[in-house]
């Protein structure tokens, strides 16, 4: 059944337990990782990325979730990942998203908060969570593209942030990176810790889940959760 991310991630929190997200972009991939989910009784994030959903994409993702989510027993959540472009969030709202990230976390404090506030204007009277971001998670892109370098998140920022743009949920660096890695990510988990203590919303850890393998090269394209 498709859920919000405020919905998903509220029993996550008071239960102790982490949700996966994907990035996915068509149905072979959808179809996987609901399926896998359901085998394993987990809630799930399918997330699009907006490079990956241009043209119809966004609608073509919107409409296959839509449609196959209620098959299925576990809560699914449909969350657009990465946009700095309140357009975008538009869009995703008008095709049914469930949940969206708006990512100003290479802004300015003031001016990220200014951003995720108007994308929360937007969501919440549609019932559309809102994923923020403070601090920056760095790494490459799906392009291979450098984003900026890492910014860990500020304990002392969080609460601000979290009042003042209304977030349903909030990504925090520290340490996971995007993408392949250089080299292997040191997580600060004391500052996680703080973190959490200072957060009213559950926290969403972006980032691959494991690194590159010796011998396989296989990757994972998980986006950790929450
Ligand atoms: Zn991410």
């Amino acid at each position: 059944m498709l859920t919000t991310l405020k919905q998903m991630l509220a029993p996550a929190r008071a239960q102790h337990y982490a949700v996966p997200a994907f990035d996915c972009v068509e149905d072979v991939m959808v179809r996987a990782i609901l399926e896998t989910a359901e085998r394993l009784r987990s809630p799930v994030i399918l997330m699009g990325l907006p490079s990956d959903l241009e043209g119809n994409g966004m609608a073509y993702l919107a409409g296959l979730v839509g449609a196959v989510a209620k098959r299925h027993a576990i809560p699914v959540t449909l969350h657009l990942d990465h946009t700095n472009d309140l357009d975008c969030v538009r869009a995703a709202i008008d095709l049914g998203f469930t949940s969206v990230m708006v990512d100003g976390s290479c802004l300015p404090f003031a001016e990220n908060v200014a951003l995720t506030r108007a994308a929360v204007g937007l969501a919440h009277p549609h019932g559309v969570s809102v994923e923020g971001e403070l601090g920056h998670v760095g790494g490459m892109d799906l392009e291979a593209r450098e984003c900026a370098e890492s910014v860990l998140t500020e304990p002392a920022e969080v609460r601000r942030f979290v009042e003042e743009t209304g977030v349903d949920a909030l990504a925090v660096s520290i340490g996971t990176a995007h993408g392949v890695y250089r080299s292997l990510p040191k997580l600060a988990i004391g500052r996680l810790a703080e973190l959490d203590a200072a957060s009213a919303v559950p926290l969403v850890l972006h980032g691959d889940r494991e690194r590159r393998r010796r011998n396989s090269g296989r990757r994972s394209p998980m986006e950790s959760a929450r």
